[in-house]
């Protein structure tokens, strides 16, 4: 990720990719049942039993839908998360590597067990053309897996780096080494790349924000909850004994991580907040070279752009000019010696899963203590990982011929085409819209690019050099060449081929520069998307989701931005007022809902995810109706298993976002996580939706109806 920095430009289906912390957020989960409220009212009501269809169909045997997860004495119109799914988050247990536990997990063991292979036959093949991607994958694997070699070398590959902090005498010095880095990415001080400039999309700007901090939120740092002071101590225990495993003796590792501790907290409290990081304008502040070395003088601006290829740059955008100002001031305030204390853990840090056993046990202890996994998980997986990360589109060729078929391609390239006509439909019947806002979302809409399965034009990484000699060398040369690769990018065209995600990827996204939705090829599959599955589970979870990405286009940060993916005010006056009272509505239904003792969702936070889903379900419902009206007409419709489509479309969303989690990650996800807890993902949406009580029969004293005055709709 070349971007360890705040910028709004992606926003993603699923949690987060990576924390600060480089922790992850996948796995997670205990003997604690998924922290949603059980119901303590059984109803004796069953999904058939509760519904009256006029003219109901033959029943058939149906394929897509784990039925026995159901937990039966719930009623749906209770909890349908606890209904749809109860059974089974009773009887999964989260593996003890995982600190979560769902759908998509399952659906990433299937995808990982057909990427091992392919990595296996890489490493095995050591007769790949020197400097192809065959050879680069392979050696890249074999490098990560051979720990043989990695204990050997301990921290033989990674001296030459700590020399250089080291050498550093001076704040010349010192802005010289932040450069460096900046390219190997060891999140130091602040983040410096190059993307589309959001307000001009036709180019490329060079961007700097906050950043510098190693727990995954400020709030770690500042606050004095029991949570955040036990996390604190951990991270010091951390520190000490990484600094100590670095070969400073107990005083002085203690004294170090002291000083790593308060530099942080230092640029956390500069650090604005993950709400504030939302707002879009404010966020956006570009100047001119001179005049941002004039405010932060002390960053060495002047030398370090010409430094990293960029020196013809004339105006660089800064996310956070306060944050700017005073890690400017501490880099000269603080003592020299204390930041290169600072840039030692951060290097050695960054690189801790590369290093010999005792680096990444210490890693996983501290990590563990936010995350809640009971164990590592194993090696092969980490590094499967790690490839994915670096090399993913050297053997996402290889998978997508293996994983994806052009069937199934054709068939999201319809769905997509339903769902987009859907919105076209919803925007045009909206009460509250005037014709001129209208006709803006209709060229907007109409101006989404569509990416499916994977890109058009692979990746080039002829620059990048990679063996077999050591995998800590591999992973700084490939940060290396990322770096540069990004830099690279300025002054050229805009790359509009491009792919924010690898093809194996279970996610998707919608990127507001591009104005585009993009759907890997990962994400196409059981429990998502079932080729043998009837068009309701299939517009339940894949129709949804790309509902979700469409909506992203239209929630209230992506509706800032015109169809060319432009920063700009589209909107009348009375239209936004009329918009954001129907979000603040949304917002307050999700800062009300606790999935722990004293936790709350924000509602801010979570804002774009939580109208996401409520345009996805609403998208993907409507599109249903039409398919199945195309197909039927006004005769019976077929009752798989012997439910309704409508039914079996709701039972498809539960059954995405039927997860468990253990409370560490939970607590970390409703803090850092712009994506609501799962149940309140399941749940939040269908609560709102007349469509959803009709499914179900549910009447209007039931727990998931909203009263009509509080009851939310946007899109
Ligand atoms: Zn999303």
């Amino acid at each position: 990720m070349p971007f360890t920095f705040h910028m709004f430009a992606k926003s993603y289906l699923l949690l987060t990719l990576g924390t600060a912390a480089g922790l992850a957020l996948t796995g997670c989960a205990s003997s604690t049942p998924a922290a949603t409220a059980t119901s303590t009212t059984p109803a004796t009501a069953t999904a058939s039993a509760t519904t009256e269809t006029a003219a109901k169909g033959p029943v058939l045997p149906g394929v897509g839908l784990d039925l026995s997860a159901r937990d039966m004495s719930v009623s749906p119109c209770e909890d349908f998360f606890q209904y749809a799914s109860g059974t089974w988050v009773k009887n999964t247990p989260i593996p003890a590597a995982e600190s979560s536990w769902g759908s998509w997990n399952t659906l990433i063991d299937q995808n990982n067990a057909v990427l091992r292979q392919i990595l296996e036959s890489s490493a095995a093949n050591k007769s790949a053309a020197k400097g192809s991607n065959a050879q680069k994958v392979g050696d890249f694997y074999a490098s990560a897996m051979d720990t043989v070699a990695i204990e050997k070398a301990g921290l033989k590959y990674l001296q030459p780096e700590l020399a250089r902090i080291n050498g550093v005498k001076d704040l010349k010095g010192l802005q010289t080494q932040l450069v460096r880095q900046q390219m190997l990415q060891t999140r130091s001080v602040f983040g410096l790349g190059v993307r589309q400039d959001s307000k001009k999309s036709t180019e490329y700007a060079v961007y700097m924000g906050q950043g510098g901090l190693t727990l995954p939120d400020r709030d770690y740092y500042l606050k004095d909850d029991a949570r955040s002071k036990t996390i604190r101590t951990a991270y010091t225990t951390y520190l000490t004994n990484m600094f100590k495993m670095l070969g400073d003796n107990e005083a002085t590792a203690s004294k170090n991580a002291a000083t790593v501790l308060r530099l942080e907290t230092r640029l956390a409290k500069a650090s604005k907040d993950r709400v504030a990081l939302r707002d879009r304008y404010a966020n956006y502040n570009k100047m001119t070279v001179a005049e941002a070395n004039a405010q932060f003088p002390n960053i060495g601006l002047t030398a370090m752009l010409p430094q990293v290829g960029l020196g013809s740059v004339k105006e660089v955008i800064v996310g956070q000019p306060e944050f700017m100002k005073e890690a400017s001031a501490a880099l000269k305030q603080e003592p020299i010696g204390d930041w290169k204390t600072y840039m030692r853990f951060h290097l050695v840090n960054s690189v801790a899963s590369a290093l010999p056993k005792a680096y990444v046990d210490e890693s996983f202890r501290f990590n563990q203590v936010m995350s809640g996994a009971k164990q590592q998980q194993p090696r092969w997986k980490r590094m499967l990982r790690s490839t994915d990360a670096t090399l993913g589109e050297a053997f996402g060729q290889i998978y997508v011929e293996k994983a994806f078929t052009p069937e199934t391609k054709k068939k999201a390239l319809e769905m997509v085409a339903n769902i987009k006509e859907a919105m076209g439909e919803h925007i045009q019947a909206l009460e509250w819209m005037s014709p001129a806002t209208k006709q803006e979302a209709m060229k907007k809409l109409n101006g989404f690019t569509v990416k499916i399965g994977y890109p058009d034009k692979w990746k080039d990484y002829s620059a990048l050099t990679i063996s077999r000699e050591s995998y800590l060398k591999n992973v700084l040369a490939a940060r290396e060449w990322e770096f540069k690769d990004n830099v690279s990018k300025f002054g050229k065209p805009i790359d509009r081929t491009e792919w924010g995600m690898t093809p194996p990827t279970v996610n998707a996204y919608y990127n507001s520069t591009m104005n585009e939705i993009v759907f890997p090829a990962g994400i196409m599959q059981p429990p998502f998307f079932d080729p043998k599955a009837d068009d309701a589970v299939n517009y339940g979870g894949m129709g949804a989701v790309i509902g979700h990405e469409i909506t992203h286009g239209f929630d209230d940060q992506g509706r800032q931005s015109d169809a060319e993916g432009n920063l700009r005010d589209w909107w009348t006056k009375e239209d936004a007022a009329e918009f954001s009272k129907r979000t603040d509505l949304v917002g307050k239904q999700y800062s009300a809902f606790s999935p722990l003792d004293s936790v709350y969702v924000n509602g801010k936070l979570t804002m774009g995810e939580n109208l996401a889903d409520f345009g996805g379900t609403a998208l993907a419902y409507s599109a249903l109706q039409k398919q199945l009206q195309k197909q039927y007409g006004s005769s019976p419709r077929p009752q798989y298993d012997g439910l309704t489509p409508e039914q079996r479309f709701f039972l498809a969303w539960a059954q995405v976002w039927r997860t468990s989690m253990r409370p560490e990650a939970l607590r970390q996800q409703v803090l850092t996580d712009p994506h609501s807890p799962a149940q309140y993902r399941t749940n939040g949406p269908l609560m709102n939706m007349p469509e959803f009580y009709e499914a179900f029969g549910c009447k209007e004293d039931a727990k998931m109806v909203r009263a009509q005055n509080v009851r939310a709709r946007v899109w």
